[in-house]
């Protein structure tokens, strides 16, 4: 194995990953210096999260970055003067096992540029997973990108090998799709999506009869779409997610706001970016949708159809909604506590089961670990309400953003935890 070319690959072929954030990359670039220990930089190792809330790390690369195709928003486009290169199959293999070995990482992501025609390239990365698994008896994580228009024999074998598997819808519609992808169509994509969500659901069944049938994609599918890249409205992206999530038993979908690389004039301008802002409030009422019972249409609406980036989505809701609140800790239904402010799903679980044994107050509040200075404005105990002070909307809104300032209006100190 000539180590050099490889190093070089695994350079070029882990930067040009580095886009698909349905993994996310830790992003480090430090590198070793004076013979210290360890470097971060460019080595394709990112973080991710598993179901049980695990940090694991994954070797995340291309498997080749040619592409026949000419998608505007993609680094690797046929189009674009960029240094080429391509992994076999052996070498994505023994690298896999030579990190693992070393406790480097815990999995893999494998992608690609499509360099023939979709079933080819699935098939080899088909391949490195099969070789893992049955040469190797890699038991490690494996997500596979599957390849927009991959036939259902493939992605059969894909989801036999790899634990997760994702199709990337990359433009949230069709019209913007074609209008920078015009080679690529969402029926493409949700061909192979259908398919795993129909395995899935068989697999499944069929465990439960014969506990020898061998499970199939465990880790589920996700997407992935680009925000920014073109027009549509937040509400119009909530709206695709909710329906993917309730059509293909997607277990994510990722939101990557469009990073300017190329000059194109179907393209927002090289200089604009997208606020990382709007990528995380497009995360939390994600979270809305999948844990805290909201609707789509409740969250956003045509006349509204832009998330508020000063306050996140609950708070917004909230605030417009204010002839909801306050909300009885100790009577209100389940439904209405996940509404309020400053308190997440696992807080509403420990008030449900504290109120059983006593009246609550904002000092045992405190104690389960909701946010206070949230969430005070909304709540009424038997002898205590702060919130109708405040019942003017202006007002109210700018007492929350005075006084919890930094938790609303930094993108970085806010997580999605703190519903
Ligand atoms: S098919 Fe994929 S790799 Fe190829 S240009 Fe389009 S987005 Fe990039």
């Amino acid at each position: 194995m000539n180590i050099d070319r490889i190093q070089e690959k695994l350079e070029i072929l882990a930067d040009a990953a580095k886009y698909d954030v349905s993994c996310s990359s830790s992003g480090g670039n430090r590198k070793n210096k004076n013979g210290g220990l360890g470097d971060s930089h460019a080595s394709g190792i990112c973080h991710s999260y598993t179901e049980d809330g695990r940090c694991v790390s994954l070797l995340k690369i291309l498997l080749t970055n040619h592409c026949i195709y000419d998608c505007a928003y993609c680094v690797s486009r046929k189009s674009n003067d960029i240094k080429r290169a391509a992994f076999t199959v052996e070498e994505v293999v023994d690298l896999t096992i030579n990190f693992y070995r070393r406790n480097f990482i815990e999995g893999l992501f494998l992608s690609s540029g499509i360099f023939t025609d979709s079933d080819t390239t699935m098939e080899r990365l088909v391949r490195v997973a099969k070789k893992l698994r049955t040469e190797h008896k890699f038991n490690g994580y494996i997500h596979l990108k599957s390849i927009p228009g991959a036939s259902d024999e493939i992605m059969r074998e894909a989801g036999l090998y790899a634990d997760r598997l994702s199709v990337n819808l990359e433009i949230p519609t069709e019209k913007g799709l074609k209008l920078l992808a015009p080679e690529k169509s969402h029926s493409e994509m949700i061909k192979p999506m259908t398919y795993v969500k129909n395995e899935l659901i068989l697999y499944k069944d069929e465990r439960k009869i014969f506990k020898k049938v061998p499970k199939f994609a465990p880790a589920g599918q996700s997407t992935q779409m680009i925000v920014g890249a073109t027009d549509e409205t937040d509400f119009k992206i909530i709206k695709v997610a909710d329906h993917f999530y309730k059509n293909f038993n997607l277990k994510r979908v990722y939101y990557s706001g469009y990073v300017p690389m190329l000059e194109d004039a179907r393209l927002p301008s090289i200089h604009s970016q997208v606020p990382m802002v709007r990528e995380n409030r497009l995360y939390q009422a994600d979270w809305l949708m999948r844990f805290y019972g909201f609707k789509a249409d409740e969250i956003l609406d045509r006349s509204n159809p832009f998330l508020d980036l000063e306050v996140d989505p609950k708070l917004a809701w909230s605030l417009r909604h204010l002839e909801q609140f306050p909300v009885n800790v100790n009577t209100a239904p389940k439904e209405m506590l996940l509404r309020i402010p400053g308190v997440g799903t696992k807080s509403v679980r420990k008030i449900l089961m504290a109120r059983k044994f006593q009246k609550l107050n904002l000092d045992h509040l405190k104690k389960i670990g909701v946010a206070i200075n949230r969430a005070k404005y909304f709540v009424e105990f038997e002898s205590h309400n702060v919130f109708t002070n405040f019942i003017d909307h202006q007002n109210f809104r700018k007492i929350i953003l005075d006084t919890t300032k930094s938790k609303f209006t930094s993108p970085f100190s806010e997580q999605l935890t703190l519903f």
